[in-house]
């Protein structure tokens, strides 16, 4: 569908140049757009991913294109090994972590009396434990190196990728709800613990974004009419909009923002349903 209510391209402002970025899932939808527009920002950008190789080095090649440094890692966030070898290899090759972007994530949906354990373990595997493994493995990166004022007012920057479903119930969906229910208190908990050492962790939570993840809700006109009705501002969400927000997050403009989940959703948590009196 085209949406001829996207919003325009301008000039990103280099608020990041010199950072080094980790973004999960940066092979496809938000998690490219994400780390494209960090690039744009100034950022180098590691981009992890866990299948589709071609993916994963057409994002690298487009983000070397800007003139910053790029360079694919496979791992799966949800084994402790794996982002472990990951992040040394990342610190190996770009020499720090300055922001992570705990962005993988993935539906497995189920009504909730036939959900499998499976289901309800693979969900919370990817987009909860593996959130806690790589933020683990950033704050340990910041702890080690500390501030660097040249660089940025902060020891490091976590922005994890929740979801409207942080605070919107989703039946037929329960195993993400609650995965993004924890990251929620999650996120807070860990900026609570850790801002007094000048490391900022907020959220994002996207609304309907067009991507991958949820075609069906979108991909037909009667799909993206039916849609339209939970979002008061009149368009799905573009991947860059979240790319946009995301930079200003990890920036220092941001910089008293901590514990803060940024909704970037349309206005889908405005209660669209009592707009006309309920
Ligand atoms: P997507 O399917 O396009 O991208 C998901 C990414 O996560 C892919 O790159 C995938 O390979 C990666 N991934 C999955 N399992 C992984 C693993 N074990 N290890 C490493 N990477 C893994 O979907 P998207 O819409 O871009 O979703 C990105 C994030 O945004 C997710 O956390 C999702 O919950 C969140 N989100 C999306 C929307 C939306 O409307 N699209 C709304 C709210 C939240």
């Amino acid at each position: 569908m085209t949406d001829a209510l996207s919003p325009p391209a301008f000039a990103m402002p280099r608020l990041l140049a010199g950072q080094k970025a980790l973004v999960t899932g940066a092979n496809s939808g938000i998690g490219a757009a994400v780390a494209l527009a960090l690039a744009q920002a100034g950022a180098d950008v590691a981009i992890n991913y866990v299948a589709g190789d071609d993916a994963a080095q057409a994002v690298v090649d487009r983000i070397t294109a800007t003139g910053v440094r790029a360079k694919a890692y496979k791992a799966d966030v949800s084994d402790e090994a794996q982002v472990t070898a990951m992040f040394a290899q990342v610190v190996a090759d770009f020499g720090t972590v300055d922001i992570l972007v705990a962005n993988a994530g993935l539906q497995r949906d189920a009504a909730f009396a036939s959900m499998t354990l499976a289901q309800w373990n693979t969900v919370l595997g990817i987009n909860l434990t593996g959130q806690f493994l790589c933020a683990r493995a950033a704050v340990q990166e910041f702890q080690r190196r500390g501030i660097v004022p040249a660089i940025s007012r902060a020891a490091g920057k976590i922005i994890c990728m929740s979801s409207v479903h942080e605070v919107i119930p989703w039946g037929g969906h329960v195993n993400y709800a609650a995965s993004k229910g924890g990251v929620k208190l999650m996120m807070e908990s860990m900026a609570q613990e850790l801002a007094p050492q000048h490391i900022r962790i907020n959220s994002i939570a996207p609304g309907a974004i067009r991507t991958p993840i949820n075609t069906a809700a979108w991909e037909t006109p009667e799909a993206y009419d039916k849609l339209m009705t939970l979002v008061p501002y009149g368009r799905i969400g573009e991947p860059e909009d979240i790319g946009n927000a995301a930079v200003w997050l990890a920036s220092d403009m941001a910089d008293y923002i901590v514990g803060t989940t940024l909704f970037v959703d349309g206005g889908m948590t405005l209660y669209p349903g009592f707009s006309t009196n309920g």
